[in-house]
């Protein structure tokens, strides 16, 4: 799932207005925020398997730290706790920020194949496959985001035209790096896999951005 989450980030600016858009993505995208370091110091595994799903050729062989429902419930309470602290923020705000966090872990479950892992330790793995149909995955991965866009656009106003212009070229630019990578070539490796998903950061900065030129 790539565009969902930031539908859900984008959504959540209604529950969590005082929470800056960049500070919402960065928790809904935190287990893949996380996930391409871990790759990269060899904790995590990935293969590059075209076929395994129709939409995505990756084999995630192992990701226990960052995507096991229990380390997401883990560093949901911690990324929403220290938000509250760092920022003097109502308690609302890091649940709000908790709940998003986990709820990567939810919209990954319906996505991969079983290999979505429970806890860090445990044998289980689940996972509905939504990603066995394109269709299927590109009709709920543009309602999602559809969604968060129609939610983020009530909840706020652009004071400057910068505000409306970075806003709609994020917008665009998720959608073209989605269509991209689900319909280019397979990446090359998995540490290239882990590098292009580095610039995830980038995203969250420029909702930091976007945030701050709307009111
Ligand atoms: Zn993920």
């Amino acid at each position: 799932m790539f565009l969902g989450h930031f539908g859900l980030g984008l959504a959540a600016k209604k529950a969590a207005p005082a929470v800056s858009l960049g500070a919402l993505f960065a928790a809904g995208q935190f287990a893949d925020l996380l996930w391409p370091t871990l790759v990269l110091l060899g904790v995590e595994q990935v293969r590059v398997q075209p076929g395994i799903t129709a939409v995505a050729p990756l084999d995630f062989v192992s990701y226990p730290y960052s995507h096991s429902l229990l380390m997401l419930c883990v560093w949901g309470v911690a990324f929403g706790g220290i938000y509250v602290a760092l920022r003097g923020a109502r308690a609302k705000a890091g649940v709000v920020l908790a709940l998003l966090v986990v709820s990567h872990w939810v919209l990954d479950y319906v996505s991969h194949r079983p290999d979505m892992p429970i806890t860090p330790t445990g044998a289980a793995r689940v996972g509905l496959g939504l990603w066995n149909s394109v269709p299927g995955t590109l009709v709920v991965e543009f309602a999602l985001l559809g969604f968060g866009v129609a939610v983020y656009l009530r909840t706020t106003r652009a004071r400057t035209r910068a505000g409306a212009i970075g806003f709609w070229s994020l917008v665009v630019f998720l959608v073209i790096v989605y269509l991209a990578s689900t319909f280019g070539p397979p990446p090359p490796s998995a540490t290239a896999v882990a590098w292009s998903a580095q610039a995830m950061w980038l995203l969250v900065a420029w909702g930091y951005w976007v945030d701050r030129s709307r009111s």
